[in-house]
């Protein structure tokens, strides 16, 4: 069904990852409907009712760069997607990594954003093996002629609207400078020696994302989280990797019955989501224009979808349950376009 050619473009890698069935959902006996018959293909087997009220499986299939079923390890969906990204921040590139889903589909659980007291390892995400990476290959090769150094930012974009997630939630202003570079001004840029060092950034930022918030995953499902990793030489940019916990993408279902507030936010995280795809298949069509003006998640992320030596990679989440499809077959199909399908 899907062609493995070799890509002509290796700047977009488009991955869906399948989590387990759930307690909830076991308990409520959802079923699970999709299957990955080969490590690039996803199949969701909708059941569906004739007139006269049988039932039959309509069968869809989707292929991507890579597909993992709920057994793969975030190690092994980390080797296919960021990892290969790690080595071109430090000539100079532009790396970026989107986690895409619906809230529950296992997002925050493939990057790291582990909360405190939570039930999730941050050691064992893509937060920090980015960062064991990138201290490695800093240790392993002679960069050091480059005095390179690594610091990392955390915020959050919410409502069109920045804060920094490393300084109380600080609002901040992004800016446009002369050259046509995207600043948020006053954003803290912490020094990191170690993968330690990045995972209690990673923590201080999840406890100032959560704090006031009367719950957690409510309030993540509406906001965007961007963790990047930057390196400096003699004080100036040298290279970034961007990893991004998108919010969920499940806006349909809540705008109906939502108050003003919330259609608001959906609208704003519809917007951005968009203008998000058509960045995104801009870079890999080799575009001239880039429609990042489009929303603050692409403005911020400027950098990442402009110049030759950027390089995105896309985790797609997907939740197994029946209960689940409209919103599966949602991001499948985001997910398809972004590949420029
Ligand atoms: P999201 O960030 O997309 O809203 P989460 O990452 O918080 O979703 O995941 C929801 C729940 O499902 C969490 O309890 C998480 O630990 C669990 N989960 C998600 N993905 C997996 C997976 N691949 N394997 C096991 N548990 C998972
Ligand atoms: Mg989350």
């Amino acid at each position: 069904v899907c062609s493995r050619e070799p890509r002509e473009d290796h700047r977009i890698c488009v991955c869906v990852r399948k989590r387990p069935l759930n307690q909830r959902e076991t308990t409520l006996k959802d079923l699970d409907i999709i299957t990955i018959p080969s490590d690039n293909v996803v199949m969701v087997h909708e059941s569906k009712q004739k007139v006269d009220l049988t039932r039959y499986l309509e069968n869809q299939t989707f292929c991507f760069d890579h597909a993992f079923d709920d057994t793969a390890s975030t190690e092994l969906v980390y080797q296919f997607t960021a990892q290969p990204l790690v080595e071109s921040i430090f000539r100079k590139g532009m790396a970026t990594c989107f986690a895409y889903g619906q809230t529950g589909s296992g997002k925050t659980h493939t990057m790291g954003g582990a909360f405190s007291g939570g039930d999730q390892d941050c050691s064992k995400g893509i937060y920090a093996l980015v960062a064991q990476d990138v201290f490695l290959l800093l240790k392993a090769r002679a960069y050091e002629k480059l005095d390179l150094k690594v610091y990392g930012t955390f915020f959050e974009i919410y409502g069109g609207k920045v804060y920094d997630l490393l300084n109380w939630k600080k609002k901040l202003q992004v800016l446009e400078d002369g050259n046509q570079q995207m600043q948020v001004v006053g954003l803290q840029e912490q020094e990191v020696c170690s993968v330690e060092d990045v995972l209690n950034l990673v923590e201080l930022g999840n406890s100032c994302r959560t704090s006031g918030q009367t719950s957690v995953n409510a309030h993540s499902s509406r906001s965007h989280a961007v963790f990047q990793i930057i390196l400096k030489s003699g004080g100036k940019l040298h290279g970034k990797f961007s990893l991004v916990d998108l919010a969920g993408n499940e806006r349909g279902a809540d705008t109906a019955k939502a108050n003003r507030k919330r259609q608001l936010e959906g609208a704003e995280i519809n917007k951005s989501l968009l203008a998000l795809k058509e960045c995104i298949r801009a870079l890999g069509q080799n575009k001239s224009h880039t429609p990042f003006r489009a929303s603050k998640l692409t403005q911020v992320l400027r950098d990442s979808f402009i110049g030759q030596n950027s390089s995105t990679c896309m985790i797609a989440t997907i939740s197994p349950g029946m209960a689940s499809c409209e919103n599966t077959l949602n991001t499948l199909r985001y997910a398809n376009r972004v590949k420029g399908l």
